[in-house]
């Protein structure tokens, strides 16, 4: 994605998280230029001032916006532009990058993806350790290392972290981190202005090499025969290589059998979601590199989310982090649940709780729930259960019916579909039900039944 429509994609989700005039003063000023095989994105700024204001209040913003529309996680960095680099209308146009192969820095190393702010659990555990053992005697015990997992589980964050570890204990070491997309840009722009040996010796003479998501390398022939040589010229040489994959070998569509041999000999670690126990430990990390205490009752929510892609559940920290500033309001579970709305899954709740609670709620019995008084202020609370019932069990409509004293399945569908109706139109009646499904899904059988001891 080229730069002008990943700030494009930036600018449009900033626009809808902060006022008009919030956006007019602090981003309309700012343009983007991406370096390093697009991991790191630098945005531009008038002077220092506007750099600080920006980094403390819109720093997890920006970088969350700026992640979502590249597609991957960009290490955003803020520096005070030339006064040339800076006119309004170069806001689509942001400087461009040199063609030219750039010369090997280690500064293309996200500096926060290092082992210790990576949260262990026993889902990545081994590829951890494994990392480490590279990371500390390179070359000896595990070459090449294969990590391999789904999105968001952590692979960039481990690979980065063993080329940190490796710079920081082999001071003048040379790292080189990039993912194979780039390697392989870098490699086509070698070809074209006949810069095969430069590329080659570049790549040669690192001590570690590191190439995430090698998967993009499927069927791209000459791209895996120059991977093939660098991957023989360094492992003879006893250089550590490293790589990341969404997928094992074995599994990756045209991958030569000569590479996959090569990946073979070495050591293969997988990375498998997150439980909740990890999850909670992360969500609480990451909140803590921002300087934000966050609530283990909050983390348990978002834990709770049947997503196990980190990446996405880091956005929903910095959508909250940046709704709570935005409105100065504190981080409750009430504004995360609103933050995370329609994406929220539900604790598991059983009928007779539904039919409980919501007897509480209306001042009813369970039984007057279970009856066929067809009066208004019993059909109501009875449709409002059912409607609860549907959405928050697993149980169908017959199955409900039973559970109502025995009604027929169309009278919940018919029960559901009117308060579905009402919802839209009477607020009152919306904010009822929704008190009453936070009591059920708050892990809430204590505030249930604490209602139903005064309520009743
Ligand atoms: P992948 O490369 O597998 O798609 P990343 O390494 O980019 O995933 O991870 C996505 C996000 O999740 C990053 O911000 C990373 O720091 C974070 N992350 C993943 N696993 C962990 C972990 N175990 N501890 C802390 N952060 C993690
Ligand atoms: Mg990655």
């Amino acid at each position: 994605m080229s730069t002008p429509d990943i700030w494009l994609g930036a600018s449009q989700q900033l626009r809808s998280l902060v006022s008009p005039q919030e956006y007019e003063t602090w981003f309309t000023p700012l343009s983007l230029r991406l370096e390093e095989d697009e991991e790191r994105a630098v945005v531009l700024v008038p002077n220092r001032f506007y750099a600080d204001w920006i980094r403390e209040r819109y720093g997890a913003l920006l970088d969350h916006a700026l992640s979502q529309a590249a597609g991957h996680a960009l290490a955003v960095d803020f520096e005070v532009a030339a006064s040339t680099e800076l006119a309004p209308a170069q806001l689509a146009r942001p400087v461009a990058t040199p063609p030219a192969p750039r010369p090997l820095a280690p500064a293309s190393l996200n500096p926060r993806y290092t082992f210790d702010t990576f949260v262990v659990g026993n889902c990545n555990e081994l590829a951890r350790a494994a990392c480490l053992a590279v990371a500390d005697q390179p070359g000896r015990q595990y070459n090449p290392l294969f990590i391999f997992g789904g999105a968001g589980l952590g692979k960039t964050h481990l690979i980065t972290a063993v080329g940190n570890h490796f710079l920081l204990h082999h001071p003048g070491g040379l790292v080189h981190y990039g993912s194979a997309e780039g390697f392989t840009n870098e490699l086509i722009q070698a070809m074209r202005f006949d810069g095969i040996a430069r590329f080659q010796e570049k790549y040669r003479q690192v001590d570690c090499l590191l190439l995430d998501d090698i998967q993009f390398l499927a069927g791209r022939e000459r791209t895996q025969e120059e991977f093939f040589h660098t991957f023989n010229a360094l492992h003879q040489a006893g250089r550590q290589i490293v790589v990341t994959s969404d997928k094992m070998p074995k599994d990756i569509p045209g991958l030569e059998k000569r590479l996959r041999t090569r990946f073979e000999w070495g050591l293969m670690v997988d990375l498998q979601p997150p439980d909740e126990e990890t999850k909670i430990a992360i969500l609480q990390k990451k909140a803590a590199e921002r300087g934000l205490d966050l609530s283990r009752k909050v983390a348990t929510f978002l834990a709770k989310q049947p997503e196990g892609n980190i990446r996405v559940l880091e956005g929903y920290l910095t959508r909250i982090v940046a709704i709570s500033s935005f409105q100065g309001v504190e981080i409750t579970l009430d504004l995360v649940r609103r933050v995370v709305g329609p994406l929220v899954s539900e604790r598991q709740v059983s009928i007779e709780e539904v039919l409980s609670t919501v007897a509480s709620q209306f001042g009813l019995k369970v039984s007057d729930l279970k009856g066929s008084r067809k009066t208004r202020e019993v059909s109501q609370p009875r449709q409002v259960a059912m409607y609860l019932a549907r959405r928050l069990t697993r149980a169908s409509f017959p199955e409900i019916g039973r559970s109502f004293g025995g009604k027929d399945h169309s009278t919940v569908v018919k029960g559901v579909k009117k308060i579905e109706e009402m919802l839209r139109d009477n607020p009152d009646l919306a904010e009822l039900v929704r008190s009453t499904e936070r009591l059920l899904t708050e892990g809430g059988v204590s505030g249930a039944s604490r209602l139903k001891d005064g309520g009743v």
